[in-house]
């Protein structure tokens, strides 16, 4: 046999054994070995308990071997992080210029390793690739702008009245346990663990179990940016149980999630019983209001991008439609023919608009909701749903659904799907739009498309969401605000709000006057007399 046939089976041999997964110029090697990150080290689980995570656009490949935290990784996890804040190890909790440095260097070695990370996030979570790759550089963004507010935390003083002095310090809240989601995996650990980082707290981060290597990436870049050691720690594990433990930790001062409104329920019921701080982002089931007057391409466009990108699963996805009655048909016909022209496909390949849904459960879930919207006899504009044949067997691919004419009152136009499936409801007036966008238990976004100012303004202040695009959607500057109103959580990310989450406010009132006589002792005691 010739060396060079030898070295031919061999590199046959190793790829059956060592499978690889490769995108232009980087290979993966599966499944990634995933490990928790405690004390600045990868470590296994002390219990030797492992999970794994499937590609879910070829659910037969396994792609992550992740490490479960035991009780015991996550005391370790918390009792760490805990002991940076406390005794200010490092200077941590001090040295802003410190905290600045490194949130600079996290953001620039995400920007320089993006490329790569976004082959990560397209095989974990299903994203395409394109997608993937702005999906990166954003959280990197996130990262910079948190750099730069790290030295500027300024309190304030108030010389009161009598002559003394208030000063108002803002302090980092101390532990923070960040609990993030699946859906926008990078983006959604930074808007949290960022802010965390300049307001000068320390960190212990429950990634979800769908996107393990995205939080992989994330706490290798703080690394290596030089990030002292426990200052952040994360754990994996189930929700139910590695999470939950977490967020019930009696040492941990705030609670940080994003994910379902249900979850988010159980977690401000159990933050109750020592009253840490939350912030909460939650679920949304957002209006686009399409008037008389707008510009028809200009909304189909914004509801395809904003309701359809990362395959509907997304909190300010646009799901529902409400179209003036003048320009339904109009609307409705164009929408269904520019999502009937998405290409759906392997995450990467650079073609794919929309991939496979994340997980067998979520297609489930989306599969029932078209199931129910079909039975309730609504009318289909677009008929989609299950995808089958070539690599769709093998993945969790669905098909946008459009249903028309729907019932407000009805599941479909109340509930969260999570899916690319869109309720089209028409409407008469102006007021009776506002009355079906607010008549929903959520408010997180909403868009208004119109080319009348004073009506886009006028709608705008009467709509109960946290965030309004006027002749746009799903776009989130970082400068901005996200956050949602009623049952969409609590709090703010992002911008100069999103860093307020992360401080307490002290008062520290200061005596000028040196004098024993005080009138406002005098008033209530007569102190001098006894
Ligand atoms: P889940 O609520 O199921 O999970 C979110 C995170 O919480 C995951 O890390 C999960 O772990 C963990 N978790 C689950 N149960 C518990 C628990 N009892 N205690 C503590 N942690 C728990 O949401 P999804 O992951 O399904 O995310 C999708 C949801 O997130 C949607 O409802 C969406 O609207 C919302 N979301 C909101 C955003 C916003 O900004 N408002 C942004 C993005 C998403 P595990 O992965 O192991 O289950």
């Amino acid at each position: 046999m010739g060396i060079k046939r030898q070295y031919l089976l061999i590199g046959v041999l190793l790829s059956i054994l060592m499978p690889t997964v490769s995108y232009g110029k980087f290979t993966i090697e599966i499944p990634v070995r995933v490990k928790l990150f405690i004390d600045g080290e990868e470590v296994s689980s002390s219990k030797g308990k492992t999970f794994t995570r499937e590609n879910p656009a070829q659910f037969d490949q396994t792609i992550a071997v992740i490490e479960e935290a035991s009780t015991d990784d996550l005391n370790r996890a918390v009792d760490l992080a805990r002991e940076v804040f406390d005794k200010d190890k490092y200077g941590w909790v001090t040295n802003y210029r410190q905290r600045l440095r490194i949130l600079y260097k996290t953001a620039e070695i995400l920007r320089e390793e993006a490329e790569r990370i976004a082959v990560t996030v397209a095989l974990e979570n299903g994203m395409p690739i394109r997608q993937a790759r702005a999906h990166v550089l954003a959280a990197a963004e996130i990262f910079e702008f948190y750099a730069g507010l790290a030295d500027k935390v300024y309190g304030d003083s108030i010389v009161l009245s009598n002559g003394n002095v208030s000063l108002i310090f803002k302090e980092p809240v101390g532990v923070v346990a960040a609990v993030s989601p699946w859906n926008f995996p990078m983006t959604q650990a930074a808007r949290k663990i960022a802010p965390a980082l300049a307001a000068g707290c320390t960190v212990v981060w429950k990634p979800a179990s769908y996107t393990p290597m995205s939080a992989m990436e994330i706490y290798r870049a703080l690394a290596k940016a030089g990030l002292p050691k426990g200052v952040v720690n994360v754990i994996y594990g189930p929700g139910a149980t590695v999470g939950n433990e977490l967020v019930r930790h009696p040492r941990i001062d705030y609670v940080s999630f994003t994910g379902e409104t249900t979850t988010g329920k159980l977690i401000m019921q159990q933050a109750a019983a020592s009253i840490k701080r939350i912030g909460l982002e939650l679920g949304g089931k957002n209006p686009g209001i399409v008037f008389d007057d707008a510009s028809i391409e200009e909304a189909v466009r914004a509801i395809v991008f904003g309701g359809l990108r990362n395959t509907g699963q997304a909190c300010g996805a646009i799901s529902r439609v409400l179209v003036h009655e003048s320009v339904h048909e109009k609307l409705v016909n164009r929408l269904a023919e520019v999502a009937k022209g998405l290409v759906i496909g392997y995450p990467l390949d650079d073609n794919t608009d929309m991939g496979p849904l994340v997980s067998k459960a979520q297609e489930e879930k989306v599969l029932g909701y078209i199931d129910f919207g079909k039975k309730a006899g609504f009318k289909v504009a677009l008929d989609g749903g299950k995808l089958s044949g070539g690599i769709y067997d093998k993945g969790y691919f669905v098909s946008p659904v459009i249903f028309d004419d729907v019932d407000p009152k009805s599941r479909l136009a109340q509930e969260e799907i999570f899916g690319p499936v869109i309720a089209v409801i028409p409407f008469k007036t102006e007021q009776e739009a506002i009355e079906i966008a607010n008549n929903v238990i959520y408010g997180l976004t909403a868009s208004i498309f119109t080319k009348d100012p004073a009506r886009a303004l006028r709608v705008a202040r009467k709509l109960q969401a946290g965030t309004v695009w006027i002749n746009d959607a799903y776009t989130q500057p970082t400068e901005g605000i996200w956050g949602g109103y009623k049952q969409s959580g609590i709090g703010r990310e992002l911008g100069l709000y999103g860093l307020e989450e992360f401080l307490e406010i002290k008062q520290v009132y200061v005596d000028t006057t040196g004098s024993l006589d005080r009138p406002h002792w005098r008033t209530v005691m007569k102190i001098d007399k006894l």
